[in-house]
């Protein structure tokens, strides 16, 4: 045997999708993501993405699930959780005591929310105060245009449902930072504090409520126009849940539109791949197929609508009820596909990763292990045949991968809902896209490694 011969033979050729991949088949990653800007655009919130899901959902024909009804394979039904988490289900032809295909993403996205008493007045503008919600950085969050979303439920229990800074004639919000000729000792602060916690303050308007007779015109004039339009006062907005993001649109990026820029990527994109492969199924899954979107996992997956939460074992239980199986048997049977992003080489940073385990952008979807922080903790490690078996099912369906961990070791880590499904007995592993920028207000990702992934749960059936 030559060297080159042996070389090979053993090792593993790398190779960018953009070369391994035929031209037909970028083409159809490229208009694939058309359809995904626009489900960006439309759920800007786990509010809107659930939303939009069923609406995707409702035109291929699935309906509201039903607690004790004895579904049929190629049924499709769809469970939706406070209007913040959803699953969706195609019953499959195989008993549910052989188990189930899972793919379980999250639509919750680092953000900004406004606090329950938010709306003051300082230096002759209104304001709202606000608390962050996940993982960010918060100086990438000022001096740029901000958008308004959420609910909002009045005393009598009506709810109003808020959508500002998205239509192109709608006025936006900001977050305000410093000059920099005035700003030498803000930029002493550590960077964690340039913008502090209560320094993401959003300005909503400067104008006053012409009458000299009251104090704080300008917050009066506010709330003259929150009565006016949405029929609300200060204490519906105790019950509110709004939040703020970025208010631009999905954009492709580069001069050959191979990326996508938008806000909201970690974990929308696996929401929608995934989505996507379930509502492309033409013809019932051998096991039934359910894609799970949750909320909260970028708090901790804690709460009714987060991952550690029991809907999906109470879903699982009530499918199987009617015949008389328990739900555990179903779990124990079950695969999961954690399906989360990961963070790909940024070429400016490459040195928080370890090249040889770390995920490039254009190599395709990527499987983790496991993830988690030090020594593995708080991850899910999936064991060598489950591994084994998803490689397979990947390489003889043809789908571009690649393998990677989180960073260096010690060099910080993460989770996903991986480790909170995988405690129901269930075969599960981490597969996304890389994504460059995650947590900031312009996430970016690959059309090619978008593509891959679904192409990878559309594999989850065969
Ligand atoms: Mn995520
Ligand atoms: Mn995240």
């Amino acid at each position: 045997m030559t060297a080159a011969e042996l070389k090979s033979k053993f090792f593993t050729e790398k190779k960018n999708g953009g070369l391994k991949l035929s031209v037909e088949e970028i083409a159809c990653a490229d208009a694939f993501c058309e359809g995904y800007k626009t489900f960006l655009d439309n759920a800007k919130t786990e509010f809107e993405a659930v939303e939009t899901l069923i609406a995707l959902a409702e035109e291929k024909g699935f309906v509201p699930f039903e607690p004790g009804k004895k579904y049929v394979a190629g049924d499709k039904v769809y469970l939706n959780n406070r209007g913040k988490a959803l699953i969706m289900a195609v019953i499959g032809e195989e008993c549910l005591c052989k188990g189930v295909n899972l793919m379980a993403s999250h639509i919750d996205s680092p953000r900004i929310d406004l606090k329950q008493v938010p709306l003051y007045e300082a230096s002759e503008m209104a304001l709202l105060k606000t608390h962050y919600y996940g993982g960010i950085k918060k100086y990438q969050w000022g001096a740029m245009p901000l958008a308004l979303h959420g609910v909002i439920v009045r005393a009598d229990m009506s709810t109003v449902k808020v959508s500002i800074g998205e239509d192109e004639n709608d006025p936006v919000f900001v977050i305000t930072d410093l000059l920099p000729h005035l700003a030498a000792d803000q930029m002493k602060r550590p960077a964690g504090e340039i913008l502090k916690g209560e320094e993401l303050n959003v300005v909503i308007g400067s104008r006053p409520f012409r009458d000299d007779e009251a104090s704080e015109l300008i917050k009066l004039n506010i709330a003259a126009l929150l009565m006016e339009k949405y029929d609300i006062v200060e204490a519906d907005f105790l019950s509110a849940e709004l939040e703020i993001v970025p208010a631009y649109k999905a954009k492709d990026v580069g001069l050959d539109r191979s990326l996508v820029g938008a806000y909201g990527q970690d974990d929308r994109v696996c929401a929608y791949t995934s989505a996507k492969a379930l509502l492309d199924l033409e013809a019932a899954p051998k096991k039934t197929m359910i894609a799970l979107m949750a909320d909260k996992e970028e708090i901790g997956s804690v709460g009714a609508t987060g991952m550690k939460g029991a809907f999906l074992k109470y879903f699982i239980k009530d499918l199987a009820a009617p015949y008389g199986i328990e739900y555990h048997t179903v779990f124990s049977a079950s695969k999961c596909l954690s399906a989360d992003v990961s963070a790909a080489v940024d070429p400016t940073f490459p040195e928080v990763h370890e090249k040889m385990n770390a995920p490039f952008v254009n190599y395709g979807t990527c499987i983790m292990k496991f993830t988690g922080s030090r020594g593995k903790g708080g991850s899910n490690d999936a064991t060598a045949p489950f591994m084994g078996s998803v490689r397979k099912m990947l390489d003889d369906a043809g789908v571009l991968w690649q393998t990677a961990e989180l960073g260096k070791v010690d060099q910080g880590g993460g989770g996903t809902v991986a480790a909170y499904i995988a405690e129901l007995d269930v075969d599960t592993i981490d597969i996304g896209v890389p994504v460059l920028s995650m947590h900031a207000p312009f996430e970016v990702t690959s059309k090619i490694d978008i593509y891959s992934t679904y192409k990878a749960f559309c594999a989850f059936d065969k």
